[in-house]
């Protein structure tokens, strides 16, 4: 920051992290009421100006706010390394900050950054998850070979929006007229069944891999419509189920699935190290959907911390058996990190 003065830093600083927290731009006004700066709102407002002259800042187009460019956000993470920070990946990191910035992050990080790469690329994360003999729902490439109920799904930030079910060719080109310009979506195989999502983390100081909760999305308004009979829902004809996530829903998985559960995550970790060296460790996610068959189908990965962990800040009833103390995620990454420390082997946690 060779740049800015002290206050200027503080300024940046208190942006970032309020940006961090809302994912919203940021005024003047809250910074003056959150942070204690010691300036008027005037002196932020024009040390903000002077901010985004620098290209530290941006504005919004929504609102008068701020928002931090990917050169302030760098900054950030590259000052905290002063301050014995590791940093802790989760979504809306890599969201906001981009796979190539991440990349070049200098401050010690948590995990395997190069893994996030295979998982957000979707053939890699398909192969792999392929390779590590999960049942993944079929793709299809060409409307024309749509044989049985698929979902649409859109990419990006759209969480589920827009999303819809189509049971042949027709049916397909009939509803995404409703999604003009739409290029980047993936026409999966429909799947009945419970979509449950399963938490695991990966321990490569000990070898060993733990269950540590199971949730259940509660999704808008796909959860809602069954509370509708379907002689009531020709009343809702402008509503079409979309797969929002409103919540995370605890759930205990029965029992007789769980060693099959432990043995889906060690192949995935098993195959991680094939992609990449030292592989994935850590927190992880498995999407699946479970069928009255039996059947455990994974449609997608997510390769750090997420939001379905949120119910367990005081554990799950895993965790509970496994350290007999809460055990949050958070408090498994802060306690991995203690015993790498304790151990001399911080570096193999790092990556
Ligand atoms: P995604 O954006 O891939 O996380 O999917 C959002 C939601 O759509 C999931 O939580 C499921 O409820 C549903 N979903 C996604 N893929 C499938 C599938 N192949 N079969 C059935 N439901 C799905």
């Amino acid at each position: 920051m060779i740049d800015l003065v002290a206050r200027q830093i503080q300024i940046l600083r208190a942006i970032i992290e309020e940006f961090i927290s809302t994912a919203k731009p940021v005024g003047s006004d809250t910074i003056d009421k959150k942070f204690n700066i010691g300036v008027s709102p005037a002196t932020i407002r024009n040390e903000m100006v002077y901010l985004t002259k620098q290209g530290y800042l941006q504005k919004s187009h929504i609102s008068a706010g701020r928002i931090p460019t990917p050169l302030a956000l760098r900054l950030y993470v590259n000052e905290l390394m002063k301050e014995k920070v590791i940093f802790i990946p989760h979504a809306s990191l890599i969201e906001y900050v981009g796979l190539d910035n991440i990349e070049k992050f200098k401050v010690p990080y948590y995990g395997n950054k190069h893994i996030l790469r295979f998982e957000s690329d979707r053939n890699i994360e398909r192969k792999w998850l392929k390779n590590a003999g999960l049942k993944v729902p079929k793709l299809f490439e060409s409307a024309k070979d749509i044989d049985r109920a698929v979902i649409v799904k859109f990419h990006g930030a759209k969480g589920g929006k827009g999303y819809f079910l189509a049971k042949n060719e027709k049916d397909f080109k009939e509803k995404i007229k409703h999604h003009k310009g739409e290029k980047d979506y993936v026409m999966q195989e429909y799947i009945v069944g419970v979509p449950m999502f399963i938490h695991y983390f990966y321990s490569p100081l000990n070898d060993e891999l733990e269950v540590m909760g199971f949730d259940k999305r509660y999704e808008s308004n796909v959860d809602s419509l069954g509370r509708v009979s379907a002689r009531d829902q020709i009343a809702l004809p402008k509503v079409d189920p979309s797969y929002v996530i409103v919540g995370n829903i605890p759930i205990v998985v029965r029992e007789s699935y769980l060693p099959r559960i432990i043995g889906m995550g060690e192949n995935v970790i098993r195959e991680s190290k094939k992609l990449v060296k030292g592989g994935l460790w850590g927190p992880f996610c498995l999407e699946t959907i479970m069928t009255p068959e039996g059947d455990i189908y994974v449609f997608e990965i997510s390769a750090r911390i997420v939001a379905g962990t949120n119910p367990y800040i005081h554990g799950s009833p895993y965790t509970w058996l496994r350290y007999n103390e809460p055990m949050s995620t958070g408090r498994r990454i802060a306690r991995e990190i203690k015993n790498a420390i304790k151990k001399k082997q911080l570096t193999m946690i790092l990556g």
